[in-house]
C-alpha cells in the first residue's frame, strides 16, 4: 500500500477533477488553485522529484512538458501559461511524486524577486 497521494489518485482511491489521461500521465486541477486555472501533470510512475529522475525518464519528463500546451489550449489559456516544477524542500515541494504546475488565466504577477 503507496502513502503517497498522487500514487492513490492515480491508482482511483483518491477521487481528482481529471483533465488527461494516457498509459504514462495524469494530468487533473488542483485542489487549492493558485490561479484561475491550475492543474498538474503527473507520471503515473512514482519518482519522488526532478531531483529522482535518471536518464531513462528522459522520454517521460518531454512527454510531460509537450502535453502541457496542449492541455493549456484545451482550458482556455490560449494567452499563455506558466509552468512550475518545485523539487525538493527547498524549493517549496509539499507532495514528493514528481508532478508540473500549469497556471494561467488573465495576466499572471510578475515572479517575485528578493529587492
Ligand atoms: P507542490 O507544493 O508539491 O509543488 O504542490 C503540490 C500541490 O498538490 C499543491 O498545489 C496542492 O494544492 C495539491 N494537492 C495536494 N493534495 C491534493 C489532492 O488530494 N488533490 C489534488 N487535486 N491536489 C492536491
Ligand atoms: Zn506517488
Amino acid at each position: 500500500m503507496t502513502e503517497c497521494i498522487f500514487c492513490k489518485i492515480v491508482q482511483g482511491q483518491i477521487p481528482c477533477q481529471k483533465i488527461y489521461e494516457d498509459d504514462e500521465l495524469l494530468a487533473f486541477h488542483d485542489i487549492h488553485p493558485a490561479a484561475p486555472v491550475h492543474f498538474m501533470i503527473i507520471p503515473k510512475k512514482h519518482v519522488d522529484s526532478l531531483s529522482q529522475c535518471q536518464a531513462e525518464d528522459q522520454a517521460l519528463l518531454g512527454k510531460m512538458l509537450l502535453q502541457a500546451p496542449r492541455l493549456a489550449q484545451q482550458t482556455g489559456l490560449q494567452q499563455g501559461f506558466r509552468t512550475v516544477i518545485n523539487t525538493g524542500r527547498g524549493g517549496g515541494q509539499e507532495v514528493f511524486h514528481l508532478h508540473v504546475h500549469i497556471l494561467g488565466g488573465g495576466v499572471l504577477p510578475p515572479l517575485q524577486t528578493n529587492k
